[in-house]
């Protein structure tokens, strides 16, 4: 499969490529070269392994770049961990997609990525850096990824003071070839340092620097699979199509879900679910695309306000306002209904969502009341732990900590502390090379 730069078509590289850049010319998203149809094993995927389903889901877009082998390995490690579809009322159902080793759905596209990125730079003579800006979930679930994977070092940029405590923990506590730089700034600082880094020539002669950010291929693909694995549970007890509502920040979980629909997955709707942040559903009302600053929430993963997958999704429905506005809908909901809804849904349902599923939860809801006779699933993005301040405001509910959490939570913090300075960053990066 070949994959085309969306900003400079003329860029058509292999997913080998595409994977290891992450990004084309002018800053462009990848986007494959055609979509290829799901054959029959879509129409029976009861029969099938979930490990069968994972490979089946992205073999044409890896080709034979991989060994059919490995990458049956690959498929069945980024999905070893349970996701099930659970029934939270007689009308909506949550796809658990919080029990990988970060509780967070970043697991599984970050497992992905960073096993076919291994596979590929495993023959590169240079000692391999994976350098990432996190606002959170995105350095933890990467970290797991490349955690003890040998000619790998992982750097990860986070702003002081500006990420959960159980957060903190998996940047911060693997140690190994995992190193945390706490930096004195925001995010968007850590993300600026990020980018002199892959500018710098001093850095990138002694350094082979690639990244790890939420729109490489090897991240957004794999997100298909999960969809059909709902969807085989799902047809275990309904028998009508789902509709589907994914909470939405930069779009490349419900742009997954969209390509699987391409593909032939039956579904019978999507619904954009965002907190204040409301582009998209703003887009869909209006047919005008205004990005915006992004307003802080307390469902704070999806505070984007300019979503980079949203020319993804044009690009899947040949840039038609119609047909898009016929498939997926938007929900904006606010704070206070977040926190409403995370209390009615523990209160009536004995259900507890953090804030991103409650914001799905509402809008789905929302959904179905003006569709009656529909019913559907949410995507739960996030374990409530991770979250736990939005969920014990709402319910007084101590959130356990799960057990598998309970070690890294002991563990120590060790990171590195530097102003948001290029230099500062550069000096580590040159000293931790010169170390191996
Ligand atoms: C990243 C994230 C989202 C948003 O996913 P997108 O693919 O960026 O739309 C939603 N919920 C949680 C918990 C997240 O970490």
């Amino acid at each position: 499969m070949n994959y085309y730069n969306l900003k400079d078509k003329e860029e058509v590289v292999d997913f080998k490529t595409a994977t290891i850049k992450s990004q084309g010319n002018h800053k462009g998203l990848f986007f494959p070269e055609y979509i290829p149809k799901f054959d029959e094993f879509i129409q029976n995927l009861h029969l099938y392994s979930d490990e069968e389903i994972a490979f089946r889901c992205m073999k044409d877009f890896v080709g034979d770049e991989i060994p059919e082998e490995t990458l049956r390995k690959i498929a069945a490690e980024t999905i070893s961990f349970e996701i099930p579809l659970k029934k939270i009322n007689e009308n909506i159902s949550v796809l658990e997609l919080f029990h990988g080793p970060t509780l967070a759905f970043k697991d599984v596209g970050a497992r992905f990525m960073s096993l076919c990125l291994s596979y590929f730079l495993k023959d590169e003579n240079k000692k391999v850096t994976v350098l990432v800006a996190t606002s959170g979930d995105t350095g933890g679930a990467v970290a797991h990824g490349f955690y003890n994977v040998p000619g790998i070092n992982v750097v990860i940029l986070y702003p002081k003071n500006r990420v959960s405590t159980v957060q903190e923990k998996q940047l911060t506590a693997l140690g190994g070839n995992i190193s945390a730089l706490e930096v004195n700034g925001s995010f968007d600082d850590c993300q600026h340092l990020v980018k002199q880094a892959f500018a710098d020539k001093g850095i990138n002669s002694e350094l082979f620097l690639t990244s790890a950010n939420s729109i490489n291929i090897a991240r957004w693909l794999p997100q298909q699979i999960y969809y059909l694995l709902a969807l085989k549970q799902w047809q275990q007890h309904e028998n009508q199509d789902p509709v589907i509502c994914v909470p939405s920040g930069n779009f490349g979980n419900i742009c997954a879900g969209i390509l699987a629909h391409f593909r032939g997955l039956p579904t019978d709707h999507f619904i954009a679910a965002c907190n204040e942040n409301d582009v998209v559903p703003d887009y869909l009302k209006t047919r005008q695309y205004h990005p915006k600053k992004a307003v802080p929430t307390m469902s704070n993963a999806m505070d984007v306000g300019d979503p980079s997958n949203f020319t993804r999704i044009l690009e899947l429905f040949g840039q038609q306002f119609e047909p898009l506005k016929d498939m997926i809908s938007g929900y904006s909901i606010n704070d206070e209904l977040t926190l409403q809804t995370i209390q009615e849904v523990y209160e009536k349902h004995g259900y507890l969502p953090e804030p991103h599923s409650a914001v799905a939860f509402a809008a789905l809801e929302q959904y179905l009341m003006e569709h009656p006779g529909k019913k559907g699933f949410i995507l739960g993005t996030a374990h409530p732990v991770k979250f736990s301040d939005a969920v014990e405001k709402a319910t007084h509910i101590k959130v356990e900590i799960p057990a598998g959490l309970k070690d890294l939570m002991n563990r120590e913090k060790k990171t590195v502390e530097i102003h948001a300075d290029f230099e500062e960053l550069k000096r580590f990066l040159l000293n931790k090379n010169q170390e191996q």
